[in-house]
C-alpha cells in the first residue's frame, strides 16, 4: 500500500509519516498543489491525504484536475476550513473523506484504514469477464455496455458462482443456497435457471460440467 501526503506544515507532515511509514505504508509526500499533482499522475497511489491551503495549486484545485483526468484514488482532505460549505465543496470536488485539523493521530489511522478497506471492496465488487460486468453493489449486470434484465434466482446463482470463482458448484449446493429453507431440493430447476443465464449473458461464461456441476472460471 503507498499513500501520498500532501502537507506543507513540515512538522505535520513529518508526524503523518512517521505513523503511516510505522504501519507499514510505503509513503510519499509532496508540500505544494503542483508537485501534488505530479506525483499523483505520475504513479498508483492506494490513497492522498491532501492538505486544502497549498502552495501553487489550491488542494481543491488538486482533486479537480486528477478527477478530470479520471485519476480516482481516493483523497482524504485533511483541513483546518471547518465550515460545512467547505466540507460539501470538498466532497463534491471528488473527496472521499474529509479530516478537520486538528485531529489526533489514532483518528486520522483509523480513517485512513477504513478507506483502504472501503476501495478494497468496491475493487471486488465489480467484477468483469470479456463484455460481461457484474456490479455485486448494485446487482446490474452489463454486457457489452447494456444492461442484462434478470431475475433474483438469476442474480443469485450468478452472484454465489461469482463468490466461488475457480470452483465446481454442484446444481445441489446451488439449490440449497436458493431454497435455504427449502427441504425439497430442486436441482433440476437450477439446470433451467443455468440455461436461461447463459442465454442472456453468453455460454461462455458459466462452464457446465456434465453430471457435476457449475463454474466461473477465476480471472478476467
Ligand atoms: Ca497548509
Amino acid at each position: 500500500m503507498r499513500i501520498l501526503i500532501v502537507e506543507d506544515e513540515p512538522v505535520l507532515a513529518g508526524q503523518i509519516r512517521k505513523v503511516l511509514s510505522g504501519q507499514g505504508l510505503a509513503v510519499d509526500l509532496v508540500t505544494d498543489g503542483v508537485e501534488a499533482y505530479r506525483a499523483a499522475s505520475a504513479r498508483a497511489h492506494d490513497m492522498i491525504l491532501l492538505d486544502l491551503g497549498l502552495p501553487k495549486m489550491d488542494g481543491m484545485k488538486v482533486i479537480r484536475a486528477l478527477r478530470a483526468d479520471s485519476i480516482d484514488t481516493p483523497v482524504m482532505v485533511l483541513s483546518a476550513r471547518n465550515d460545512w460549505a467547505d466540507r460539501v465543496a470538498g466532497l463534491d470536488a471528488g473527496a472521499d473523506d474529509y479530516v478537520t485539523k486538528p485531529f489526533r493521530m489514532e483518528e486520522l489511522l483509523a480513517r485512513v484504514r477504513a478507506l483502504l478497506r472501503r476501495k478494497a471492496a468496491d475493487q471486488n465488487a465489480v467484477l468483469t469477464r470479456g463484455d460481461l460486468v457484474y456490479d455485486s453493489r448494485t446487482n446490474i449486470v452489463t454486457v457489452d455496455g447494456e444492461t442484462v434484465n434478470l431475475t433474483a434466482n438469476e442474480i443469485a446463482i450468478l452472484s454465489y458462482l461469482f463468490r466461488n470463482q475457480g470452483r465446481l458448484v454442484s446444481g445441489a449446493e446451488l439449490a440449497r443456497f436458493i431454497y435455504a429453507n427449502d427441504f425439497n431440493l430442486r436441482s433440476n430447476t437450477i439446470a433451467v435457471f443455468v440455461n436461461r443465464l447463459r442465454k442472456k449473458l453468453g455460454s461462455d461464461l458459466i462452464k457446465t460440467v456434465r453430471g457435476r456441476g457449475y463454474v466461473i472460471k477465476s480471472g478476467k
